[in-house]
């Protein structure tokens, strides 16, 4: 591989960029260790103050900013890195370790949903409602919440601050932002990019840093509202430190999604469906798909084709042309793995393929793609996010047993189903506890346009993305006007 630059990733607070060179983050590529990707600060919850009050300062004026002029400069940083797809694809494999198509196709994500986010600076109207008194004139009209945090993890780096940004933006607030210490210079470079669009200083900052950054986010007065995407756990541990003083919260968290195939369903769309949702991304999706529910009569013979499917996998570095899978995040997510097929092994389930580390790859934290057989829904692997390359295969006499199942997780972010009966299909969709639902298709997040969020453990409070995240990034007034 040819050598890079190291990126010197700095805080942006207040319209400036600082601490550049500070190299408490040391992000390192996942497929070529030699290569130091980015450093950044390590910052103290005293820096996160200092951001959380530039963005109490703008915010006055941002919130006075037209909406359509809002809306005008989410467009345009919609159109920047729609012009710098390609640099920004390339740092993403670098610093994350998905393969360059994927990357591709997250960048283009974000822009589809910022694309959309933007017009929302003409959508944002309350509604006119009845009088129950005479000539009262009644109306509801919506208002920005105030200084926000959003919170993201490393594996849409790109995505998903832009779907949490966008809308905050056109919405009216302003931000704080901080990214995962794994991901700075996508970070870094997203923020770049909304301040070449013309927002005003202050209305977007950007910390890096690890928990006492986070923490002071959470707890902090002036913080009006958090948008946190990440694990189960720090969501609660979240939730609960805002509740104490009842600062709003969109919980974006884990998931163990099934995908059902049943006796008649396509198995050729099933499988290569089941493939793409349980390995792409390396497995490292909320939404990636790690149960299939599969129903006896086909089970033998889709086990086959997956077998086969997982064989045509390429792992490798996601630069490289010829490769279909890449590297995991880094180490300890490696070990994490690992442990989660090692304990499903001593629960007397069956690796029906890989169920290791690839040999000869070089530098990399490889895990082979997985599938997990004989399992039930009472084992750990059957119950857990594994958030990795691994796929557990569970057998199921009916669609009865097989909602069965599938509800019984404590995670509700996504399901698909595979069968042509119209009428099992209608009542998985309504049985279903899930937020993302697919019909015969890979069991993945939703359009650039559609709510994204699940049930239970997965999420909480409004949707992410679509209309509804509008919900989370205004408060709403009721109005009684007297004519007099
Ligand atoms: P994580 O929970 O470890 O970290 C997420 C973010 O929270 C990071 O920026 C981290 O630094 C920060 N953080 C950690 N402790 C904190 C604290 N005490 N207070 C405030 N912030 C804190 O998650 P991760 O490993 O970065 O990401 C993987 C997880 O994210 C998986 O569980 C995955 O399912 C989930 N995820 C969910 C969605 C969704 O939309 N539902 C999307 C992507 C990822």
């Amino acid at each position: 591989m040819k050598t890079e630059a190291t990126i010197q990733c700095g805080n942006f607070i207040g319209g400036k960029w600082e601490q550049q060179g500070a190299d408490g983050i040391r992000r390192v590529n996942p497929a070529h260790f030699s290569d130091l990707v980015a450093t950044a600060p390590d910052s103290s919850a005293e820096d996160a103050r200092r951001a959380i009050q530039a963005a109490a300062d703008a915010f006055p004026r941002w919130r006075r900013t037209i909406p359509p002029q809002r809306g005008k400069i989410v467009l345009r940083a919609a159109q920047l890195l729609e012009s710098r797809l390609e640099e920004i694809a390339q740092l993403l494999t670098r610093e994350e370790g998905k393969i360059v198509s994927e990357a591709r196709a997250e960048v283009q994500r974000a822009v589809d949903i910022m694309e959309y986010a933007a017009g929302m600076g003409r959508r944002l109207g309350g509604q006119t409602l009845p009088t129950e008194a005479p000539n009262v004139f009644c109306f509801t009209t919506r208002q920005p919440i105030g200084p926000v945090a959003a919170i993201s993890p490393w594996n849409f780096p790109v995505a998903i601050p832009c779907w949490k940004l966008a809308p905050a933006l056109v919405c009216g607030n302003s931000v704080v932002c901080k990214p995962s210490p794994l991901t700075p210079a996508t970070a870094a470079r997203v923020v770049e990019i909304f301040e070449e669009a013309g927002l005003p200083p202050g209305v977007l900052n950007l910390v890096h840093g690890g928990p006492a950054v986070g923490s002071e986010l959470v707890n902090n007065p002036l913080i009006r509202g958090i948008s946190f995407t990440g694990s189960t756990p720090v969501g609660r541990a979240i939730h609960s430190a805002a509740a104490q003083r009842m600062a709003k919260v969109q919980l974006e968290m884990g998931g163990k999604n099934p995908q059902i195939i049943l006796r008649d369903a396509d198995l050729d769309s099933a499988v290569a469906s089941l493939l793409t949702a349980a390995f792409g991304s390396t497995g490292q999706r909320c939404s990636a798909t790690s149960r299939a529910i599969v129903e006896r009569k086909v089970a033998q013979e889709v086990v086959e084709r997956l077998v086969e499917g997982t064989k045509a996998i390429r792992l490798g570095p996601g630069d490289r042309p010829e490769v279909t899978m890449g590297p995991l995040v880094d180490e300890s997510r490696l070990r994490d793995v690992k442990g989660f097929v090692e304990r499903a092994s001593a629960e007397r389930t069956k690796v029906v393929i890989g169920g290791c580390e690839p040999k000869g790859l070089g530098d990399g934290y490889y895990y082979e793609p997985t599938i997990v057989g004989d399992v039930r829904p009472e084992h750990e692997i059957a119950r857990e996010e594994v958030f990795g390359p691994v796929l557990s295969f569970i057998e199921v006499n009916d669609i009865e047993e097989a909602l069965t199942v599938a509800n019984a997780v404590d995670y509700g972010l996504c399901a698909s189903i595979f069968t042509k009966d119209i009428s099992r299909a209608f009542a998985f969709v309504d049985k279903i506890e899930a937020g993302m639902i697919h019909v015969n298709r890979p069991g993945l997040g939703g359009f650039s346009h559609m709510p994204f969020g699940g049930f239970k453990h997965s999420s909480y409070g409004a949707r992410e993305v679509g209309d509804d995240t509008i919900n989370f990034y205004t408060d709403l007034k009721s109005v009684h006007i007297q004519e007099t």
